[in-house]
């Protein structure tokens, strides 16, 4: 029987009703699909504790022992069963609650306990345990590892537990083993030294033993990783075989720019500077990631960028997260650009552009006279005609995924080239999942002179200690940043505390004056309060995260971040960026409450080890998991991962990566006939994955 055909409600232990639980909560139409539903975690069943080795309270575990008192209290549905279980050193106590009345122990006999412990003054109990009498352990009880499933609340409700689950796949096994069509073809297969599909799916749900199991899902995570490595370089070949702007002079105004920079560019700036001029003159079309560490100078890459493609005769325009960030990129744009006159027409536009000042943008856009747009999200809009766009830059912070890019670059007959920068390093699993269609440009060096910033952890309490160290600071003639989380802007508690710490502020420093900034503020006040602050008239700047990026003021040497436990990892490297942009010694201060959790000790403890921007993204990965980075990252992928995972299984996705590669190098369309199961594949996951984002 083929699997794959087979409708769920005819296989055994299912039915009809429980069919339909099953296509609703998981999708599951086929035999196949449920044998498709991996276990999330096994237990050792073929392994025996002994009372004093419990230490972990969340594993379950098996114990060989004897009952040797119990007694109920209370009567009726109130009724509680204690009993007292001894292994022969040892005892811990069992307890039930419910079905008190089908419990039947006995004394002088061995039982098997299986159940998950959880301590309590001392001793070990396990609530509702199966107590199994030795005479009616089976050797299939005790062997190997037992899979355990995720079900949801419904189907519990109508009896579909984990158990059941297993029973119901078990019920699958002759069948699968008769065998299943392979995803993978064999040369694959063979190099990568992984498992067939029906070994897999067997051991994935019974293995018979550890490495079998491993093995089974490492196959099964190749698989995922594969096929959307697949789609991604596939959709990434289509697009180079795509006509391009062909850009190939460098000209005047660049060479104006670069001969007026009061500094060199570094190796790094320049090397990424000849890959981009390297795309821009092959004739097609380029979709680029620029990676840089915080400060590294990747501003001053796009806007070189932007002049190599005006000295060809286009139009260029960068797109910012933020307001703030698109002015601040205006300003900077225009300070670097000065010394040409008015050789490079630079325009903004925001949201807060007003209706007055947009027309002669509209038109400036239309006929050609300006070279630069800077702007957020509105440069999208269809309002916005270009007479000839040639190169778009994306500053971004994870914001779009290969999904929506994918959108965003079909808009034009003749796209114009892309070019991605992220405000932050990016884990290498991550560059190769969510911007694995983009090649990768690298800023590794940071300009001459920077001195790191020193990190220091602080708890509140020390609060006085502070203060004194900021107000030496700022009697030196520095600035300083004092960021205050905010989740959503629209918190009215967090903007209270903001509030706060500004008036707190004022009084401690009575003599100096403060500027304020966050969400809800009106543009021109927001700005009013930056240009303040970074005009030197205020010395300390009391900010949510809209600073977060891009914000650049040298002379401010701290930074101040309270609640420091509420932000990710990247968030604070990327706000610690803020400052050590000038010669003098910069210092970051985290405040957490006194008593923070381990994992908010382990964060704050890399930010004070490290200033590395790339081993503070893999650290984020390892301790939040891909699917929690900043922004959302869910739509990343083009397909959902059920088995594999992108924080830990790195090794694999640069693996099927290089398998993907290796077919769409031969065969970058997928014609041949060998490569038919992947065309086939693909279109099927394709469509499962458009009919999910239907309904969710
Ligand atoms: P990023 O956007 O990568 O975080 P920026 O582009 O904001 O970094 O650059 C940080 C600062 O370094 C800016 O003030 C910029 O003018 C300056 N800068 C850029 N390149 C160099 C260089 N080669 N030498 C010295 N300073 C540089
Ligand atoms: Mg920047």
């Amino acid at each position: 029987m083929d699997l794959a055909c087979s409708d769920i409600s005819y296989c055994k232990n299912v039915g009809a009703k429980r069919a339909d639980i099953l296509r609703k909560e998981l999708g599951v139409n086929t035999a196949l699909d449920l044998v498709r539903q991996y276990p999330y975690k096994y237990i050792d069943r073929s392994r025996f504790y002994k009372i004093a080795e419990l230490d972990d309270e969340d594993t379950y575990v098996q114990i060989i022992g004897e009952v040797t008192e119990w007694h109920t209290v209370g009567i009726g549905k109130a009724q509680r069963l204690s009993a007292t279980f001894f292994d022969g050193t040892h005892q811990c106590e069992l307890v039930w609650f419910r079905g008190v009345q089908y419990v039947k122990l006995q004394r002088g006999i061995k039982y098997l306990l299986f159940g998950k412990p959880s301590r309590f003054n001392h001793i070990y109990n396990f609530v509702h345990p199966e107590l199994t009498p030795m005479s009616k352990v089976t050797p299939e009880m005790t062997q190997g590892l037992e899979p355990y499933y995720n079900t949801t609340e419904t189907m519990k409700k109508h009896g579909i537990n984990s158990k059941a689950m297993r029973m119901m796949i078990a019920g699958l096994l002759p069948d699968l083993k008769h065998g299943v069509q392979d995803t993978i073809g064999m040369d694959v297969l063979q190099q990568y030294r992984l498992m067939n599909l029906t070994d897999a799916l067997i051991n994935v749900h019974f293995p018979k033993d550890s490495l079998s199991m491993q093995n089974a899902r490492a196959r099964l995570k190749f698989e995922e990783l594969f096929y959307v490595q697949l789609q991604i370089l596939r959709q990434m070949k289509r697009r180079e075989l795509n006509p391009g702007f062909t850009m190939p002079l460098v000209g005047s105004r660049f060479h104006a720019l670069y001969k007026a920079l009061p500094f060199d560019l570094t190796n790094a700036q320049k090397r990424v500077i000849h890959e981009i001029h390297d795309d821009l003159k092959s004739g097609h079309q380029m979709n680029r990631l620029l990676q840089g560490d915080v400060g590294s100078g990747k501003t001053l890459v796009a806007l070189l960028c932007c002049l190599l493609a005006v000295d060809n005769g286009y139009q260029t325009c960068i797109m910012a997260p933020t307001e703030i960030l698109a002015n601040q990129h205006y300003e900077t744009l225009k300070n670097f650009l000065a010394p040409l006159g008015d050789a490079v027409h630079v325009a903004l536009l925001t949201g807060s552009t007003s209706t007055k000042n947009r027309v002669p943008i509209h038109n400036g856009l239309m006929n050609g006279t300006i070279h630069i747009l800077i702007g957020t999200h509105a440069l999208l809009e269809d309002k916005v005609q270009w007479n000839n766009l040639g190169f778009v830059v994306i500053d971004e912070q994870h914001r779009f995924g290969v999904a929506q890019r994918a959108k965003l670059w079909t808009k034009n007959q003749m796209p114009p080239h892309i070019l991605v920068m992220t405000a932050t390093p990016i884990p290498r699993t991550l560059a190769m999942t969510v911007y694995g269609d983009l090649h990768v440009s690298i800023i590794d060096e940071l300009p001459p002179g920077r001195k790191p910033v020193q990190t220091i952890h602080y708890s509140i309490i020390r609060q006085a200690q502070i203060y004194s160290f900021l107000l030496k600071q700022i009697q030196a003639g520095r600035q300083i940043y004092v960021v205050y989380p905010l989740i959503k802007e629209n918190e009215s508690m967090d903007l209270e505390d903001l509030q706060n710490g500004y008036n707190k502020l004022c009084e401690a420093f009575p003599e100096y004056r403060i500027s304020m900034v966050h969400g809800q503020m009106k543009a021109a006040d927001k700005d009013l309060q930056m240009q303040r602050f970074a005009s030197g008239e205020t010395q300390i700047l009391v900010a949510t995260t809209v600073i977060e990026v891009g914000v650049n003021v040298p002379n401010a040497t701290v930074m101040v971040i309270q609640n420091a436990e509420r932000f990710g990892l990247s968030q604070l490297h990327q706000l610690r960026g803020r400052v050590g942009r000038g010669g003098d010694q910069s210092y970051c201060i985290l405040l957490t409450n006194d008593e923070i959790s381990t994992d908010t000790r382990k964060r704050m403890n890399i930010m004070v080890e490290t200033n590395d921007g790339f081993r503070i993204a893999e650290a984020d990965l390892q301790l939040r998991g891909p699917g929690d980075l900043e922004g959302t990252l869910q739509s990343g992928t083009p397909f959902d991962l059920h088995i594999a995972n992108l924080a830990t299984d790195g090794r694999l996705v640069a693996l099927a990566r290089q398998a993907a590669k290796d077919i769409l190098d031969q065969d970058p369309l997928l014609e041949d006939e060998m490569n038919r199961i992947y065309k086939r594949r693909l279109d099927t996951l394709r469509i499962e994955a458009h009919n999910w984002s239907d309904i969710s």
